[in-house]
């Protein structure tokens, strides 16, 4: 069963848009191959507003954020699905202007000192007019955007653990733990509405990308199963557009990672063979830009299948993305 993704997004940057009742939108201008079009915020109840990720730290994306707010409004506080800098580094930028009280579940994870991701390269793929391109948008690419990647500097105010209710701006919202994208991950949900805002956790767009060490590929299985476990109707992801048949959806998720593994399985059959030779067959149809992170999804898959004790790393070397790998 192949994913049915939703590519269909094309947002009016800094403009808010009412999604129900007690929804607001306002996208930030910060458009990537791993943002698709941008960081969707949003403004949940009324009165004194909750904000969920406020995105980058751009001014002018934070004031259209106090923008969407109607004449007597503030915002009371902002909940954090994760620590990447795409959702949080705007936090304390808001919180100075409106002294919102933070929610989250911790601090980001353990960050090595050199994350896995800066130890492989695909640039061999790519094409002296691409490589320009890139250079080009790279250096089009405001200050505030450059430095991507785990926000370590963000501590909660308000810490919060699976099953928490946290009522806020006249709604009652509920606390998912989804481990998997990053260890500190959960979702937020309107019960009440049968909505529920999953982050980075299921993108209608895309896949989600789960880098180790902090990224967990059995953790997010297993978040993928908390899912099913709920009612919702609806998704509304970080990135792009809602999940609309969130149990279809997030069932065909978990068909996709079975198949990836028996990908991998499929490409150490003939021998040992290491993840930057894997790739490129396996991601053909994907944006070679973001190559080194599906690099470190199949790393997280081999890193599985060695505590299965079905893969290993040959000469008894210690496991890593530039590693080579065999089947046991
Ligand atoms: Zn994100």
């Amino acid at each position: 069963m192949a994913i049915q993704h939703d590519r269909d997004f094309d947002p009016a940057y800094g403009e808010c848009t009412r999604l129900s009742p007690s929804i607001r939108r306002v996208v930030a201008k910060n458009p990537n191959p791993f943002t698709f079009t941008g960081t969707g915020v949003y403004l949940i109840g009324s009165g004194e507003v909750a904000v969920i990720d406020p995105g980058p730290t751009l001014p002018e994306h934070l004031d259209a954020i106090e923008a969407a707010l109607d004449t007597g409004e503030t915002i009371g506080s902002i909940l954090v699905t994760h620590t990447h800098t795409d959702h949080t580094a705007g936090v304390a930028d808001l919180v100075a202007r409106t002294g919102a009280t933070t929610y989250g579940f911790g601090p980001h994870g353990d960050v090595p000192d050199e994350h896995p991701m800066e130890n492989i390269s695909f640039d061999e793929y790519f094409t002296d007019d691409e490589k320009a391109e890139f250079k080009k948008q790279w250096d089009e690419t405001p200050e505030e955007l450059r430095r991507e990647g785990p926000d370590v500097d963000f501590v909660p105010d308000e810490r919060v653990e699976h099953g928490d209710v946290i009522s806020v701006a006249g709604v009652d919202v509920s606390v998912v733990h989804t481990p998997g994208h990053t260890s500190n991950h959960v979702c937020f949900g309107l019960d009440h509405e049968g909505t529920l805002f999953t982050g980075d956790h299921v993108m209608a767009w895309a896949t989600s990308v789960i880098s180790p060490p902090d990224g967990d590929l059995v953790d997010y299985l297993a978040s993928l199963e908390v899912l099913l476990e709920r009612d919702d109707q609806r998704y509304w992801p970080t990135h792009g557009p809602a999940v609309r048949d969130p149990a279809g959806y997030v069932g065909s998720f978990i068909e996709h990672r079975r198949s990836r593994e028996a990908q991998i399985v499929e490409g150490l059959r003939p021998g040992p063979t290491t993840i930057k030779d894997l790739v490129p067959s396996m991601y053909a149809e994907v944006d070679k830009r973001l190559w080194r992170a599906a690099a470190n999804s199949v790393y997280s898959h081999l890193l599985a299948l060695l505590r299965e004790e079905r893969a290993t790393v040959v000469d008894g070397g210690e496991p890593s993305v530039v590693a080579t790998w065999a089947l046991v």
